[in-house]
């Protein structure tokens, strides 16, 4: 016997979390995760900053409204998941310049030593501030949403990968694990592993593309201080930023890679602490942990949010490549929107139009205006 839902979504990271919590107690909603754990792969492998300069304008606008949309959560929390903490970008005045958009403003050479004051000051000419970027605590916020979602009725299933799933009259039936689903909609939110999940399915992949990036925390003998900004350098070649009395600090790199439970190479690390260890005096003395997530990306960088235009029921929430938790809430309410408006909205129906959840229509549009119904 198969358990029937309205909708049921494949992936237990920030995408299909934030979905799910956006979805229930609004249609009957279940979320499978392959792992025995939630946000196992790359959703517990981030930066957790949620910067609203950063990425292509579409980027920046779910920014703007998922930032709205956890503030307003918050207000109901006893701890909240976003802190303030600036963003730094810098390098010389011409690639600040190129990286920086949006609310980055530039600052002097002073006051950016003044904010990070152990820089080596000739290790950079120019440098901009996002002074509206948050700290996201990522672990609460996945907490947040799976509680959420279950005390409104949604069933969450871990250690259950989808391995077949085929239409079947107006919906889909799928394999999980040892267990059977039908439902109505199928929501692809499978991050590195979304093309195979469409191929298990008879549906086209789009090519999304994962990327590697590491991270690791560190000892160091100068500790930041308490407020200081994360800085990253505009050429994409280091950030860092405070951990506690340690740092955080990445290569920035991005290497292509398969779908997999990715790890740091020899070196990696290594040749980023000797290179912080130059353009500033944090003196890194050890390294306590490292880590490799996959940040998967579409061709054209934008996220991928809409109903498959050749699958009927075939819902796309993947390629949020390194932007996933800064635009989740604006993309699951989207999301929610259209899922629950009806498949039969078709591309040319206007975002969220006919829903109950009515996102507000400047960030609709902004997504509308790129990518709504996936068509290749
Ligand atoms: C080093 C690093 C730093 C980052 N920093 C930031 C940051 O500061 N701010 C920010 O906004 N973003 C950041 N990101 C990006 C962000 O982490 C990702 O965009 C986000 O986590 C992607 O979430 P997801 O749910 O799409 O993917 P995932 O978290 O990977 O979730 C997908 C899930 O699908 C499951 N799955 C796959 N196949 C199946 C199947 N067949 N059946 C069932 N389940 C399946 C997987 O097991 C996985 O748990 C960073 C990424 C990296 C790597």
């Amino acid at each position: 016997m198969s358990a029937h839902y309205d909708v049921l979504i494949v992936g237990g990271g920030i995408a299909g979390l934030s979905l799910v919590s956006a979805l229930a107690g609004k249609c009957t909603v279940a979320l499978v995760e392959a792992e025995q754990e939630l946000g196992y792969h790359t959703s517990s492998r981030s930066a957790r900053q949620l910067i609203p300069s950063y990425g292509p304008a579409v980027v920046q606008e779910l920014t703007r409204r998922t930032l709205q949309l956890m503030a307003a959560r918050d207000a109901e929390l006893p701890r909240p998941v976003l802190s303030p903490r600036s963003f730094m970008l810098i390098g010389t005045e011409e690639s600040v310049l190129a990286e920086g958009s949006g609310q980055m403003k530039p600052i002097t050479h002073a006051e950016a030593m003044e904010l990070c004051p152990v820089l080596v000051p000739d290790s950079f000419t120019a440098a901009g501030l996002d002074s509206g970027s948050f700290g996201c605590d990522a672990p609460a916020l996945l907490a947040d949403h799976r509680a959420r979602a279950e005390a409104a009725g949604a069933h969450i299933m871990t250690g259950a990968r989808v391995h077949s799933a085929q239409r079947l009259g107006s919906g889909w039936q799928i394999g999980a694990g040892q267990e059977a689903f039908e439902a109505a909609v199928m929501v692809n939110a499978a991050g590195a592993w979304a093309d195979e999940v469409a191929v298990i399915s008879g549906v086209e992949k789009l090519g999304l593309q994962p990327y590697r990036r590491t991270a690791a925390i560190v000892d160091v003998e100068r500790p930041l201080p308490e407020h200081s900004p994360m800085v990253a350098a505009a050429d994409q070649s280091f950030y860092f930023r405070r951990e506690g009395q340690g740092v955080l600090i990445s290569p920035s790199e991005a290497v292509p890679s398969g779908p997999e439970d990715a790890q740091p190479r020899p070196g990696d690390v290594e040749q980023l602490v000797a290179k912080l260890n130059q353009v500033t005096t944090l003196g890194i003395s050890g390294v306590r942990s490292a880590w490799t997530g996959l940040r998967t990306e579409a061709a054209d960088g934008i996220p991928v949010a809409g109903f498959d235009a050749e699958a009927p029921g075939f819902y796309w929430l993947a390629g949020q490549s390194g932007y996933g938790f800064q635009t989740s809430s604006a993309m699951a309410e989207l999301a929610a929107a259209q899922i629950l408006a009806g498949q039969g909205a078709g591309p040319d129906a206007a975002p969220g139009s006919g829903a109950g959840a009515g996102p507000e229509s400047r960030t609709a549009e902004a997504l509308a205006a790129t990518r709504w119904s996936i068509r290749r």
